[in-house]
């Protein structure tokens, strides 16, 4: 039985007398508390976010890999986001899929989930209307 000591989950050396961090039971040394994806050291004091049982990454990583997806840029997001029918957009990111106006409290979706301001979903129903009316006559 090998003695257990207090090595750097990190480096796999000992803790020693350096200052070490505690992260989801695995001790590291503080200067190899590392994000998982793009491996910067990180502050241990900062806020990080846990991927699973032994890895964490920065905020940085986790709004790029992690986070919800915006619908449009694609891009992580972290606190602007509109969510409806299960889609995620940066609300600087959600404008009319038409006419591209802004939307901003209010907005449909069409049935591809593609927001639409009032204006435009109505238009849309209504071609669709009288697409389908000519199709049955026609
Ligand atoms: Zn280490
Ligand atoms: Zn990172
Ligand atoms: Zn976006
Ligand atoms: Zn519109």
């Amino acid at each position: 039985m090998k003695p257990r000591r207090h090595v750097c989950d990190d480096c796999h050396q000992p803790i020693g007398n350096l200052e070490a961090v505690l992260v989801n039971d695995k001790l590291l040394h503080l200067n190899h508390f590392r994000c998982h994806l793009c491996h910067e050291i990180m502050d241990a004091t900062a806020a990080f976010h846990t991927l699973s049982s032994s890895k964490v990454a920065c905020t940085g990583c986790f709004s790029k890999n992690m986070a919800p997806k915006c619908n449009v840029c694609n891009e992580g997001i972290i606190d602007n986001g509109v969510t409806a029918a299960g889609k995620t957009w940066h609300s600087t990111c959600l404008v009319c899929n038409r006419c591209r106006k802004p939307l901003t409290d209010t907005f449909l979706l069409d049935p591809l989930g593609q927001p639409l301001d009032h204006d435009c979903f109505w238009g849309v129903r209504l071609q669709k209307i009288v697409a389908d009316s000519f199709k049955q006559t026609g």
